[in-house]
């Protein structure tokens, strides 16, 4: 049974294995916090305390316990970053980069954590529907803003970062184009449009986090990434875009996507800024 005691045994087999290098600059608690949907864990500095919460709903037999180790070696790795720790800060956003990722690499986890994020692409949605029928039933409604929360947190199960780079890939195959690297936006209030990219040659398409949910038409994140792939060939103008677009044979996305914008968008936005997050 995966109990407290497990829990901490848990615990215990990573920061005594693959974290067993990493400085302890305070105490680490962990256990059960809230069943929630789009996450699995969380790590916060409480009273001098690291205190990392575990989805509840991983406690089920048929959650396989790479799932559950993974999760806290998420959490632990965002220690070891500094973030819900006395530990300096070593990078200035938590996900960013795949700095997570890298952390899980150089310890020799990266294979566990790919394996576990594979069970939950597959399998979580089913469970939480199982598990929390009549949440899940709500959840269908839930607004975009959960979506985008939990991107923010890197912990969204739908739409993640692997989800928009894949699409990028697909697209660039697609039209026959040199692939470009897609991330979702790390979005403030500023942030109007619905995708934004540098003018670096190199600079990856930053697509806004609110598309994340997926009630947003697949065509319209379609066309947000292939935009970009039209402005790197053609420039600024919408006309022009607009021919490239169509000399892919992506008419039907670009129409689909200015329908939703001029439907949707704003409205999402305000949202967003009612919120007040
Ligand atoms: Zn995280």
């Amino acid at each position: 049974m995966r109990d407290q005691q497990w829990l901490n045994a848990a615990l215990g087999s990573l920061l005594g294995g693959p974290f067993a290098d990493m400085p302890q600059t305070s105490p680490i608690a962990i256990g059960y916090g809230r069943a929630a949907k789009n996450r699995m864990g969380s790590i916060r500095l409480h009273k001098g305390v690291s205190s990392i919460l575990i989805n509840p709903l991983l406690t089920s037999p048929e959650v396989p316990e790479v799932v559950v180790l993974s999760v806290i070696a998420h959490e632990l790795a965002h220690y070891a970053h500094g973030y819900g720790s006395h530990t300096p800060r070593k990078y200035p956003y938590p996900h960013r980069g795949g700095v997570v990722e890298k952390e899980l690499q150089r310890r020799g986890m990266l294979a566990q954590s790919r394996l576990a994020d594979t069970w939950l692409n597959m399998h979580w949605q089913k469970h939480y529907e199982t598990c929390r029928p009549a949440a899940a039933a709500k959840a269908k409604t839930v607004s975009a803003l959960d979506a985008y929360w939990a991107n923010r947190q890197g912990r969204s199960m739908a739409r993640d970062e692997q989800f928009l780079q894949s699409l990028s890939d697909r697209l660039a195959q697609r039209c026959g184009l040199a692939p470009l690297s897609a991330v979702w936006l790390y979005a403030g209030s500023r942030h109007k449009y619905s995708s934004y990219r540098k003018h670096l040659p190199d600079a990856p398409i930053e697509v806004h986090p609110l598309l994340a949910h997926t009630s947003v038409p697949g065509a319209v994140l379609e066309f947000e990434v292939c935009y970009w792939f039209a402005r790197r060939h053609v420039g600024k103008s919408s006309r022009l875009i607009y021919v490239c677009l169509a000399g892919w044979g992506l008419e039907a996305e670009y129409q689909a996507a200015m329908q939703w914008r001029s439907r949707c968008w704003n409205a999402l936005l305000a949202r967003q800024r009612r919120a007040g997050r």
